[in-house]
């Protein structure tokens, strides 16, 4: 599971926590089109790691890169070939650059890049071109022949006939990831992680049969595999080293091997060997062995994932989107999470739930703050800013999770912000822009620490219950949980007697930050007229709102708890009672915990329709004026530095260079270069 970054940073950040030296002119702005803007992150302290394990860090980036294309083509079919062509026609000298046709084309392929295929990351809907298909086929027509990505027996004509429509049509793969269980969203989604003709139904069946309730150590089922029909029968063809993006798999488990010979130590040997086994078979069981040495490495400096991981890439959630994040240990912004994660029991106890969801032994709940060093498939270019993995909930109970914080993507993201606007536009008044510039940098780090570490490592499911109860809706309430969790104790006496927080307000800027964002400002990235979709986004309108329709007259004198009010015509959230605000979050975290402790799907569904998915069309209108007078990027992503080994005269490694050298158009034309596996 991983946190995203909300819509916007809005805190000064007066200290940096890394405890690094900062270098003051380094650029963070790489790129801007469309709705996004791309930075590049500075990797602070690089230097002090030892030569063993720069090569650590340099083998297990090359791994990282190396599976690329496996996420292309699982969110969708075509997206690989349509890259190859799109760049083809950027890069070659017959084509026309002297043209606004030209500069829409550009915008294209760099929103393509971006949602790594045809698809928006986020909102998971269709790119849709602002040049012409006249345009593009002249382009593709003076292609020389051997340029064009070609699949075996194609002719250009049947290349083209193929993917126009997918460009062009906007009624042709629509959706990446429907999740409108009024639908079929298996048929209704466009992403390739199910093949031609497989429906919902068929699926739930499929695995229905495979599923013992009894089973208290359940495999990931469909974690790896795509589930294709076959003369009428449904079947799993698993990502394998023999099996479905086998060339990239194999070229991943080369460098993991590299990598394994530069090992801190025989745990990270162990994990990496077993990670390379369940590579090569496919085998799930071998991926939960890998999973537990994993989660119980927490001695390790360098750390990483590699591997299908997430499933929100998959309407039914089960399906893992394969990425990789390698970094290493930020030592002193460490011993924060190590405070909260040795407490971890504390925390459980004193959750609001009802006891009998509480888990009676957290185990082992490991949480660093970590510098990222390389972010590929679905962590690139956009990324998140916390995860906590493994996300099998037997293992968790049983073995512990690891819980990170991306400390310098979330500087990154902050540096980039300074002087945007925001404040002055949306947050109501002078104190509460003081308590967010005082206070937020540090409450919202907490927030992500809080949510990672402890939010989705709480609670317990009853015996007998499916994980899966909750279908379509299950990662919007499992981000609400691990939201109200965090919300609820960010407000807690105990962050002070752990000497994190030394005023016992500082909570509030994440409680408006929070508030504001549900309400308000996420909205800037949804396009009129559309509803929520997004699991994060559904999660936190469904807890703002859930706040402000409960806690009506609750507050100090009979007052609202939070309202909207109205000021020069514009809208603002005030908030009248911060103190019953946290005890409201905490009755709804008992009733979501409730809800997922006992799979009660009804409870969970009748939640998000009433709350978390439709949208004011006139605040949304007045959101959107607001923001288009700002500039601000609704949605931002990285670029990655470069590594450079050096060698000496014998061909032995000396010392591996970073540098930050590329834009982002550059960038991305090496990666197709370099690292295209399943193009080649
Ligand atoms: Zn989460």
């Amino acid at each position: 599971m991983k946190k995203f970054i909300p819509t916007l940073i809005i805190g000064s950040m007066t200290v940096l926590n890394s405890g690094a030296v900062v270098d003051k002119t380094f650029n963070y702005h790489v790129d801007r089109f469309a709705d996004i803007e791309v930075l590049r992150y500075e990797v602070p302290e690089f230097h002090r790691l030892s030569l063993e394990q720069k090569k650590m860090l340099y083998y297990l980036s090359q791994a990282a890169q190396m599976g690329r294309d496996i996420l292309w083509d699982q969110n969708g079919k075509y997206n690989l070939q349509l890259r190859q062509l799109l760049e083809a026609v950027y890069t070659s000298p017959t084509t026309d650059r002297n043209s606004k046709e030209f500069a829409a084309f550009e915008k294209y392929l760099k929103q393509v890049w971006f949602g790594n295929g045809i698809h928006h990351h986020y909102s998971t809907d269709k790119f849709r071109p602002e040049f012409s298909q006249g345009y593009f086929e002249a382009q593709v027509a003076a292609l020389p022949l051997e340029k064009l990505p070609l699949k075996k027996g194609q002719s250009a004509e049947e290349m083209m006939e193929v993917l126009v429509p997918v460009i062009f049509d906007p009624s042709v793969m629509a959706k990446r990831v429907n999740q409108d269980g009024s639908q079929d969203v298996i048929v209704n989604s466009a992403n390739n992680l199910y093949g031609e003709g497989v429906t919902q139904a068929e699926v739930e069946e499929f695995y229905a049969g495979l599923k013992n309730p009894a089973d208290t150590t359940p495999i990931s089922y469909g974690l790896n595999a795509k589930v294709v029909k076959e003369d009428g029968k449904i079947k799993e063809e698993k990502y394998h080293l023999n099996g479905l993006y086998g060339p990239a798999i194999a070229k991943i488990i080369y460098w993991l091997d590299m990598a394994k010979s530069v090992a801190e130590n025989d745990a990270q040997k162990a994990y990496i060997t077993k990670l390379i086994d369940y590579y090569i078979t496919g085998d799930l069981r071998l991926f939960d062995e890998y999973s537990i040495l994993w989660a119980e490495d927490t001695a390790s400096d360098i750390d990483f994932v590699n591997g299908f991981i997430e499933s929100y890439g998959d309407p039914l959630g089960m399906t893992g989107s394969w990425e990789s994040y390698v970094n290493f240990k930020n030592i002193a912004s460490s011993s924060r999470t190590n405070k909260i994660s040795s407490n971890a029991q504390w925390f459980e106890d004193h959750s609001p739930v009802d006891p009998r969801f509480r888990k009676e032994k957290v185990k082992g709940v490991s949480a660093k703050v970590i510098t990222a060093a390389m972010l590929a498939g679905d962590a690139f270019p956009a990324t998140a800013i916390g995860i906590n993995l493994p996300n099998s909930n037997w293992i968790r109970a049983a073995h512990g999770s690891k819980s990170v914080t991306l400390e310098n993507i979330t500087e990154a993201y902050e540096m980039a912000s300074h002087g945007n606007g925001f404040n002055e536009e949306f947050v109501i008044d002078e104190p509460t822009r003081k308590r967010l510039e005082k206070d937020l940098y540090l409450t919202d780090m907490l927030h992500t620490d809080l949510h990672e570490c402890l939010g989705h490592a709480s609670g317990r499911l009853l015996p007998g219950v499916d994980p899966d109860a909750l279908k379509e809706n299950g990662s919007a309430l499992e981000e609400a949980r691990a939201d109200l969790f965090a919300l609820y104790y960010v407000a807690d006496p105990k962050l002070l007697e752990l000497g994190i927080l030394d005023d016992p307000d500082s909570y509030q800027a994440e409680y408006y930050k929070f508030m504001l964002n549900g309400l308000m400002t996420q909205l800037n990235r949804i396009e009129p007229g559309n509803d929520i979709e997004e699991a994060h986004m559904r999660n936190r309108q469904l807890v703002a709102k859930w706040v402000l329709e409960n806690g009506k007259k609750k507050g100090k004198n009979g007052k609202d708890v939070v309202e909207l009010v109205k000021k020069n015509g514009k809208t603002y959230v005030q908030i009248n009672d911060y103190a019953k605000m946290r005890e409201l979050f905490g009755n709804l975290l008992a009733e979501i915990q409730r809800i997922k402790s006992e799979g009660d799907y009804t409870a969970g569904n009748n939640l998000i329709q009433k709350y978390a998915v439709k949208v004011d069309p006139k605040l949304h209108a007045e959101v959107l004026k607001r923001f288009s007078g700002l500039d601000i990027p609704p949605y931002r992503g990285f670029i990655n530095p470069v590594y450079t080994p050096e060698y000496d005269a014998a061909g032995e490694i000396t010392d591996i260079v970073i540098s930050y050298p590329e834009n982002y158009v550059e960038q991305m034309l090496r990666l197709s270069r370099d690292y295209s596996p399943l193009t080649e």
